[in-house]
């Protein structure tokens, strides 16, 4: 049978699961067993009673993991399409005269679930056998929470940045008409439109979101899978949200000034150019590809007032 505990910890525990195990015992017998194990957080049992109740590690990883993106994505999109059907809040609509209908919504739902199933769903099955190679650990207890804090803050940061040169890499020439003008598709987006994307393009920005823990993992032989779930959530619930089309005062950017936020991304889709980061705003600041009307003038004050000010000089 398959073990998710960390002999370690609680070899004593093994036994008792192999023992629940062997009667074929149902969902809530293996989580009564799990539960008497001590020091485990509820969170930590379920898990361990998921893994050792399915009994095949490969099939609970890629079922949690498909499962996980389904209910999160479509979950986290759910809110946004309500609220495009409620008056009230169009005065948070960023661009407020493009508002998807129906038939948008309906098109863009079947090229995203197609994609689901024909394109991710196919490396999910097989993402357990690669975990266990590279070593990254689905044992209970799960590391503490300020160890998947820092490496998930890490994530954000290692991801923003491939985000960043992928997707200006993708706005040149042949690679946009070819890959990126799918996505570009809506230039008014909405939550749905997040994964909207040629297949070439959910595989290369999705090496930022899977690729990069798996290099981690590979240097540091430090990572839970637990983790990765948790980042992932994270990462889809960012790119629905940047994909909204609401400004609203609460909105996170307001209290963290270098977090991106539905702004950032809209402006990306109205102009075309610019603002090609994903979660945060530095990369465009430092580089100067801000979108919008005023980024532009103030680049263009200030490269006047450099040129001027190199003109003084020369006389
Ligand atoms: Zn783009
Ligand atoms: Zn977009």
């Amino acid at each position: 049978m398959s073990s998710v505990f960390d002999n370690s910890v609680h070899s004593g525990f093994q036994v008792a699961a192999a023992s629940v195990n062997s009667t074929s015992p149902t969902f809530q017998q293996t989580y009564a067993a799990v539960s008497g194990l001590a020091g485990l957080s509820w969170i930590e049992k379920l898990w361990a009673s998921y893994y050792t109740w399915i009994g095949n590690d490969l099939f609970a990883t890629g079922l949690l993991f498909f499962t996980l993106h389904e209910v999160m994505y479509f979950g986290r999109c759910l809110p946004w399409f309500i609220i495009d059907r409620i008056p009230y809040f169009n005065r948070w609509k960023i661009q407020d005269t493009k508002m998807p209908s129906n038939r948008e919504q309906w098109e863009c739902l079947k090229s995203v679930l197609t994609s689901h199933f024909l394109v991710e769903a196919f490396p999910i099955w097989f993402f357990h056998p690669l975990c266990q190679k590279i070593g990254i650990s689905h044992d209970v207890p799960f590391p503490s929470l300020a160890t998947m804090a820092w490496q998930i803050a890490m994530f954000f940061v290692l991801e923003d940045a491939w985000h960043y040169w992928t997707h200006r890499a993708m706005h040149y020439g042949s690679l946009y008409k070819m890959i990126h003008k799918q996505h570009h598709r809506y230039a008014a987006p909405f939550g749905l439109t997040a994964e909207y994307a040629h297949p070439v393009e959910v595989m290369v920005l999705g090496f930022g979101t899977v690729g990069i823990p798996i290099v981690f993992v590979l240097l540091t032989r430090n990572l839970h899978l637990f983790t990765v779930c948790v980042w992932i959530v994270g990462r889809l619930w960012q790119a629905v949200d940047a994909h909204s089309g609401y400004e609203f005062p609460w909105s996170l950017h307001h209290f963290l000034p270098f977090w991106a936020g539905a702004e950032h991304h809209d402006e990306h889709h109205h102009h075309f150019i610019g603002n090609y980061a994903s979660s945060f705003r530095f990369w465009d600041y430092v580089l100067q590809t801000e979108a919008g009307v005023p980024a532009k003038q103030s680049r263009e004050s200030k490269m006047r007032g450099a040129a001027e000010g190199k003109a003084k000089k020369n006389i």
